[in-house]
């Protein structure tokens, strides 16, 4: 089998691996049939993690069980399935609480830019749809394994609720499906943070009011400016660096929320001002299995379309292709086909 390996900073290839095989009782391995890159896959391509030997990529999926373990009860051969990034029991405390990312077993679902993936905790993390998806239906699909469910992480932490106004950090595709996520959960004002004319459309499309394309301490004064010197309620920060963080804090009115979904890097947070501003503030990675079941049937029944943020297509193949249009933001986000 041929999938993506990440060698170094800026070197995806693809090329032979080991086909994945059933380890564990509780494994499936399904056959993929849309993969992606992920804004977070560029942290590694673009050699700020630092990798230190040929890594298999991607952790996005969705596809078609082809074999499961012999303790598998729930998930059988045949179904379409979609799962997250982490697999998990959904059985102990923490996924009862409804933090599957926080599972007392989870384990990375890693090298899903391949043709074969193998899913461990299959009856845990794997959600079936209702039947064999309409390929048009597909994208919207694959995006609810990470980037759909992170964005609607990021807008249940900063308790979006109807009649609120939220901001949004961030023009990716999370940043992007967090919009839609504070659209769906009923802000009355929407403000996307996008310098860029295509996103910024996509963000209104997705039930964006304002645009605010000024950073930094102008970006501040711009959502001040729209709220009558108050501050947003609701904060979404997509992003995961210091200035977005910052960002995201300084946009909040006092008592307001901040969910944080990017992953940090170089974020340090001064204490002391973040005392004095009355912020709540709820991260982490996105309990994404969490959501499956609601954005299965959001998406299934043609509610949500955030299929929409994959804006090239690429036979798997050309995974090297699909990494540089996302690092040059030439494109969005890049879908693979294997
Ligand atoms: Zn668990």
């Amino acid at each position: 089998m041929k999938g993506a390996v990440i060698h170094g900073p800026r070197d995806v290839r693809f090329e032979e691996r080991e086909t994945p095989k059933i380890t564990q009782p509780t494994d499936a391995v399904i056959r993929t049939v849309a993969t992606c890159i992920c804004g977070s896959d560029l942290w590694s391509y673009r050699g700020v993690n630092h990798i230190d030997t040929p890594t298999p990529f991607g952790h996005e999926y969705c596809g078609v069980v082809e074999e499961v373990g012999s303790a598998v009860k729930n998930v059988k051969p045949g179904q379409f399935v979609i799962g997250s990034f982490f697999a998990s029991d959904n059985t102990c405390p923490h996924c009862q609480a409804g933090y599957q990312t926080s599972c007392v077993h989870r384990e990375l679902v890693g090298g899903a830019q391949s043709p074969r993936l193998r899913v461990p905790l299959a009856d845990g993390t794997l959600v079936p749809t209702p039947g064999d998806p309409p390929v048009e239906l597909v994208p919207s699909l694959l995006a609810l394994s990470d980037v759909m469910g992170t964005g609607w992480f990021a807008a249940e932490a900063a308790d979006v609720k109807p009649g609120k106004t939220a901001v949004v950090v961030g023009d990716g595709a999370v940043g992007l499906l967090a919009v839609l996520s504070a659209k769906q959960m009923g802000a009355d004002r929407i403000i996307a943070m996008s310098r860029h004319a295509a996103r910024q459309k996509l963000a209104r499309e997705f039930g964006a009011t304002d645009i605010v394309a000024e950073r930094g301490d102008d970006g501040i004064e711009r959502i001040k400016d729209l709220t009558d010197g108050v501050g947003a309620d609701c904060v979404l920060e997509c992003v995961g660096t210091g200035d977005s963080m910052k960002q995201a804090i300084k946009s909040a009115r006092p008592g307001g929320s901040v969910g944080f979904v990017g992953v940090p890097h170089d974020v340090e947070l001064d204490f002391q001002d973040l005392f004095y501003t009355h912020v709540r503030l709820l991260g982490g990675p996105a309990p994404v299995r969490r959501y499956l079941p609601k954005l299965i049937d959001l998406v299934w029944t043609q509610k949500i379309n955030p299929g929409k943020v994959f804006d090239l297509t690429l036979p798997l193949a050309e995974v090297a292709e699909g990494y540089r249009a996302m690092d040059e933001r030439r494109a969005i986000k890049t879908l693979l086909r294997p």
